[in-house]
């Protein structure tokens, strides 16, 4: 009898373990990464006459966290390659995560715990990942270069050549996709300046210095301290400089938001936020800092998610998005989904022609929804990325 509950016992611890490792992060996926509405999608004949002439390009989603291969197609989470394209995506920012402490919250969030070790253990990925931070950040930049690789149409975007020879394949072949490398946090330094350039080399183009919380570059719009440059994130800023990354403030604190737009005159993106005047929140814009970084020509990447415009809708994304075009102009307007980011979003990668129907009902013109979903990026890319590739 002993011996019938010993096998029993260890039957179920193993079934726990080979489940672990196989479906817990595909469960984990489906439950963060959820929509309102499932396909299809149905935009009016107007707006999808107009969405089939744009180029969107989408300042963040974070797909590369997840167990799925970007070039196949699946029925979970927001995106993947077949659905960008559905989507009309012809240029996709992919951010690596590389920390997500435990009981997270717009109030106030601790560095200390990290829930990233057990999401990379269940995927798989190599055991260094599961300490390492910079290790993470390695391991999705390589899984992106992969798909590039093998992907059809695809490419990863390292200079300004390569966004000029993504725009002009656009032309002959729709399909064209460029992708383009991003880190959420500097914290995936690891404390080391140099580590800046390693990520550079690995194909890294983007950078934001903290992400939920307040680390050693500065402070997070949802840290404890929520403060501003530290000597340490002024001499990684220098080096971003040097290396013309692009510097993304999205989650940064208001006084890092102050202190980092002092020291570039270079344009700056937002990657993915929302505006205080249609959604008030520690994590969203003020219109003074929307003032800010359109001065100095950057955009902002304007979420389609619930907590940044206050509603999974295209229309509360569109309000948002309005409400800058009215402050600086529409030129400085962008989309940053956060698709895959573990946010309730409207629809699937497929539905955006939904969102060009929702600009073009708030007023905006053909040509400012065109701005608006992708020319922006593409003009304030042209200027920041590298002009020619030194660190090959
Ligand atoms: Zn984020």
């Amino acid at each position: 009898m002993v011996r019938v509950v010993l096998y029993v016992l260890v039957a179920l611890l193993g079934l726990a373990v080979v489940g672990y490792f196989t479906v817990a992060a595909p469960i984990a996926d489906a439950r963060y990464n959820r929509v309102r509405a499932e396909p299809p999608y149905d935009a009016s004949a107007r707006a999808e006459a107009l969405h089939d002439t744009l180029m969107v390009a989408d300042l963040h989603n974070d797909l590369l966290l997840w167990p799925r291969n970007p070039l196949q197609r699946y029925d979970r989470g927001h995106s993947d390659v077949p659905r960008l394209r559905e989507g009309g995506v012809g240029l996709q920012v992919f951010a690596a995560v590389t920390q997500v402490p435990w009981g997270q919250s717009y109030q106030g969030t601790a560095a200390g715990s990290d829930q990233i070790p057990y999401l990379v253990a269940a995927e798989r990925w190599p055991l260094r990942t599961w300490t390492s931070r910079l290790a993470r950040a390695r391991y999705q930049a390589r899984k992106l270069r992969r798909a590039v690789g093998r992907g059809e149409g695809l490419m990863l975007l390292r200079t300004q050549a390569d966004l000029d020879t993504l725009l002009a394949g656009r032309e002959e072949n729709p399909n064209a996709m460029g992708t383009l490398l991003a880190v959420e946090g500097l914290h995936a330094l690891e404390g080391t300046v140099a580590n800046v350039d390693t990520l550079v080399a690995d194909g890294y183009r983007m950078m934001s210095l903290t992400h939920l919380f307040d680390n050693a570059l500065g402070g997070s719009s949802t840290g404890i301290e929520k403060g501003g440059l530290t000597d340490f994130g002024e001499a990684v800023l220098e080096r971003l400089k040097k290396n013309d990354v692009t510097i993304d403030l999205a989650h940064a604190s208001e006084a890092l938001i102050d202190d980092v737009l002092a020291r570039t005159s270079e344009p700056v993106v937002v990657s993915h936020t929302g505006v205080d005047a249609t959604c008030p929140s520690p994590r969203n814009l003020s219109d003074r800092h929307v003032r800010a970084i359109a001065k100095q020509d950057g955009v902002i990447g304007i979420g389609l998610w619930e907590k940044a415009v206050c509603g999974p809708t295209a229309a509360a994304t569109a309000e948002a998005m309005a409400h800058v075009a009215d402050l600086v102009g529409a030129k400085h307007v962008a989309l940053g989904t956060d698709y895959d980011g573990t946010v309730l979003a409207p629809f699937e990668a497929g539905g955006l022609p939904l969102l060009t129907e929702a600009l073009l009902e708030e007023g905006f013109t053909p040509r400012e929804v065109e701005q608006i979903m992708g020319g922006n990026v593409a003009r304030v890319l042209r200027r920041t990325l590298p002009s020619a590739e030194e660190n090959e």
